[in-house]
């Protein structure tokens, strides 16, 4: 049941006591937060995606297979076909680690879901599964970079399944985002559908700890304009609401999130794209990420608003 919908009952039944005396408050005191079942597998796929012996999804680990064997898991049950070439794309590519750079091999997973509408135009909807893995004996378990907007795609995913989209939607767990975007850069070489015929990159990453500043940040309206009107109407949901930037010119350094992820690599090859997530906090890239520190109701609100906000532009794109 979401916030609003308990505001409702509640008045519901205050209405339906007015004869035996009942008065109804003048504004309705906020609603406790209320985490029902529905987003009982919402926490578990944080919590699972988190938990230690994925030991912090290093792209090319152990953990990071067993992170991977997980997200086919979670497709294959909710009925997900895989893309074009098949469920995983294998890549290489070279990338940082502490021991300078260094060849890595992941795989991405990929899912594609019909659109009703307009189905030879596509949505991406990407969200890397690994993170930077275990140093100096401390597992960096990464639960909201990027568990969480992993976990978002799926709840995604399932209400895609229940009520198809009207662009067709590619599903993509990306790996190897920590060592450079790789993952994203192989999808954008070799796509399993042409360029040309991706409308937009939705990308999520970090989408759990918005309690900072009660935003969702979205980045890539400076460099697509004619997409803020789109998502400025999404209402807020609960404690979070859309902000809007990290993408100027005059953003700079850190505070410029063009390039901060997957998107970045859409971005380079003209894709359009937009990139939703939270602001940096103190647990960010630290071992300390853990799921204990995410609160379920920011959580969960954010990703119903990252969902409102894929809705709105899945019917407000034309092609
Ligand atoms: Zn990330």
């Amino acid at each position: 049941m979401s916030p609003a919908a308990v505001r409702s009952f509640l008045l519901g039944g205050c209405a339906a006591l007015a004869l035996s005396g009942c008065v109804e408050p003048i504004s309705p005191p906020p609603p406790a937060p209320v985490i029902s079942a529905e987003y009982g597998q919402l926490l578990d796929d944080v919590r699972i995606l988190s938990a230690d012996d994925m030991e912090g999804r290093g792209t090319g680990t152990p953990g990071g297979e067993r992170a991977r064997a997980y997200v086919v898991s979670r497709l294959e049950a909710l009925g997900v076909a895989p893309a074009g070439f098949g469920r995983l794309q294998r890549f290489e590519g070279m990338g940082p680690s502490p021991e300078g750079r260094v060849l890595y091999q992941g795989f991405n997973v990929l899912g594609m879901i019909p659109g009703t509408r307009v189905g030879d135009r596509y949505i991406v909807v990407s969200a890397h599964y690994d993170h930077v893995g275990t140093y100096g004996g401390q597992i960096y378990n990464g639960a909201d970079d990027n568990a969480s907007g992993v976990a978002t795609l799926l709840e995604l995913a399932r209400r895609l399944k229940a009520r198809p989209p009207e662009h067709s939607v590619i599903l993509a767990a990306f790996d190897g985002e920590e060592r450079g975007l790789l993952g994203a850069r192989e999808f954008v070489k070799a796509p399993p559908v042409p360029l040309s015929s991706i409308a937009l990159n939705l990308n999520f990453d970090m989408t759990a700890r918005a309690e900072t500043d009660g935003h969702l940040w979205v980045t890539g309206t400076y460099q697509h304009p004619n997409l803020r009107p789109i998502l400025e109407p999404v209402p807020a949901v609960g404690p979070v609401s859309f902000a809007f930037g990290k993408d100027t010119p005059q953003d700079v350094g850190e505070n410029n999130w063009v390039s901060a992820s997957d998107h970045g690599a859409f971005f380079e090859k003209g894709v359009p794209f937009l990139y939703m997530g939270v602001d940096y906090h103190p647990d960010y890239h630290r071992p300390t990420d853990d799921f204990e520190r995410i609160k379920p109701e920011v959580f969960t609100s954010a990703t119903e608003l990252a969902i409102a906000g894929f809705l709105a532009l899945d019917r407000s794109l034309d092609r």
